[in-house]
């Protein structure tokens, strides 16, 4: 892997780990009834609160919503735009750790670049990442790369 690293909560800092606890919680409200893959997100603002997030499905499979999204909606529209780190829980697929789609990175990346820690339910695995790592060249309007 080269856009982040294998790391031990352990190795972590207090705060981020209570974001990586949140996003575990966030998991548990999410609304799958058609696939059952369950994410949560924890958003870490810039004043220090904590804005959770969970994918929410529907039965017209494009208004799904990613739990990175329900986060950042949910914090923007209270008012907050500056963002630390995002911490992203998924079931591992193929033993692979997931991370967030290109929607939600692009989504992301209007905010600046900010930590992202990505784990499974169980914290057996975690990255440590960053929007700038899984993104880079992000889209911005009215700007080309120099
Ligand atoms: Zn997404």
């Amino acid at each position: 892997m080269t856009a982040g690293k294998f790391i031990e909560i352990e190795s972590l800092g207090k705060e981020a780990q209570e974001l990586i606890r949140e996003s575990i919680e966030a998991r548990k409200m999410a609304y799958t009834p058609y696939s059952n893959f369950k994410v949560g997100a924890a958003l870490r603002c810039n004043d220090g609160t904590i804005i959770r997030g969970c994918n929410i499905e529907n039965s017209s499979f494009a208004a799904t919503i990613c739990a990175e999204r329900t986060a950042i909606s949910k914090a923007i529209s209270d008012g907050k735009l500056k963002f630390q780190a995002i911490a992203v829980a998924a079931d591992m697929v193929n033993n692979l750790i997931t991370s967030p789609c290109g929607v939600c990175r692009q989504t992301l990346a209007e905010f600046g670049d900010m930590s992202i820690y990505l784990t499974d339910p169980t914290m057996t695995k975690i990255v440590q990442t960053s929007v700038n790592d899984l993104l880079p060249l992000a889209f911005r309007l009215n700007e080309s790369i120099n």
